[in-house]
């Protein structure tokens, strides 16, 4: 069984472990650089993308992260995890910094106070039938990827809202807390080289 790492310096990432334990997999919370040696993913959950980052520095994990992602962790980010990911920010709090891993421009709380929370269903060919009941909370969007980034889902007016590039992956929207656990296994499968990368 793999074992997967779930950042847990904020945020859901308690949800995150509940789901990936769910599905088989041995998920443990990672806080500190020596415990990204003993991990076959990684996952970073749901929050506040500027405090994730902030913690991250302060406790010496951030350039272990980047460093492990950058050479070839699987990885998967939901919402403010998304930003984490993303190489390029916008609208990032000042001196927001990111661990990079995704060859993206990220912009954070895209959908305004209006549809500041709300939910939708999704069609994501890589899952198949039914579309995915999607939950974007404070989210953000992709603006813009590069050439070797895989869209995943879009919205319906056409912004995107979940990537893939080789072994990285994320959406600005939180499959841990709606039950529909295909996101996560699609990730499993990811790593377990079940799928292309
Ligand atoms: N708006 C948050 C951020 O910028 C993300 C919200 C979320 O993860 N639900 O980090």
């Amino acid at each position: 069984t793999p074992r997967i790492g779930v950042l847990a310096l904020q945020g859901d990432f308690r949800e995150h472990l509940a789901v990936l334990n769910g599905l088989g997999a041995t998920a443990v919370p990672v806080r500190r650089a020596s415990e990204l040696s003993e991990i076959d993913g990684l996952v970073i959950p749901g929050g506040e993308s500027s405090v994730m980052d902030k913690l991250s520095r302060a406790f010496d994990v951030a350039e272990p992260l980047r460093d492990a992602i950058r050479g070839g962790l699987p990885t998967y980010g939901t919402c403010a995890g998304l930003i984490l990911l993303a190489d390029r920010i916008v609208d990032g709090i000042a001196g927001q910094q990111t661990l990079g891993g995704l060859d993206i421009t990220v912009r954070r709380n895209a959908f305004g106070t209006q549809t500041d929370s709300f939910e939708t269903d999704l069609d994501i060919p890589v899952l198949g039938d039914p579309p995915v009941h999607a939950v974007f909370i404070r989210a953000p969007v992709v603006d813009a990827a590069g050439e070797s980034v895989d869209v995943l889902a879009r919205v319906p007016d056409g912004r995107i809202v979940a990537v893939q590039q080789g072994n990285v992956l994320g959406t600005s929207f939180h499959p841990e807390v709606t039950g529909d656990t295909r996101f996560h296994r699609y990730f499993l499968d990811t790593i377990a080289g079940r799928v292309r990368a």
